[in-house]
């Protein structure tokens, strides 16, 4: 556990233990009994209960989301997109090491790496990868649309640059990208970017 902090949970819980706590103290003996109210409708003071909670809340409806920081919403997002992309590119599913034939040209940016991310590697170099382009050309999909977006081109520029699912490793990809060549995005070519040397 990272933090012996209570949960959003917990917090009403202990709230509630508090109050039975003070009860118990100012009134030696009484008998408390919890229950479970399916509804507040016509049931006296859960009228109100119910009104403070929309307050609170501040939406309407008996139903409400447990709160989530923003931090922890965040950290759950960009986990479920790395997982995505890792199951992409075939990480942790072979765990074969790629190694080049000597006859082939050596690059440092997939040497040592699995051989599933090499070959994806090699099909975005080639512009054979399995982009919603690609399958278009080969006449297996009707349309070169984005499986994700629904944008009408799935090029490979497309999924480094605009595609709002990959929103984030853009970032981290141009920001880099930047860093090493003082180039933009606008001003580099996905082609160029894969045949750089310091790709990888
Ligand atoms: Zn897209």
């Amino acid at each position: 556990m990272a933090s012996d902090e209570p949960g959003p949970g917990q917090k009403y819980a202990i709230q509630a233990r508090r109050h039975i706590a003070a009860l118990r103290r100012a009134r030696p003996g009484i008998t408390i009994e919890i229950r479970w109210c399916p509804a507040h409708k016509g049931i006296a003071g859960n009228e109100k209960a119910d009104e403070w909670a929309k307050e609170a809340a501040g939406q309407p409806g008996p139903y409400r989301l447990l709160p989530r920081s923003l931090a922890n919403l965040k950290r759950g997002i960009s986990e479920k997109k790395w997982v995505e992309a890792r199951r992409w590119a075939g990480g942790g599913t072979s765990k074969s090491k790629y190694r080049m034939p000597v006859s082939q040209m050596p690059d440092g940016a997939v040497a040592g790496s699995t051989k599933r991310l090499a070959s994806r590697y090699y099909q975005l170099k080639t512009g054979h990868a399995r982009t919603g382009q690609y399958p278009h050309w080969a006449k297996v999909r009707p349309t070169a649309q984005c499986w994700w977006c629904q944008c009408p081109a799935q090029t490979r520029d497309h999924l480094f640059k605009v595609c709002p699912e990959w929103k984030l490793q853009q970032k981290v990809l141009w920001a880099e990208v930047q860093q090493e060549t003082r180039r933009w995005k606008s001003r580099s070519k996905i082609r160029d970017l894969l045949a750089d040397g310091r790709c990888g």
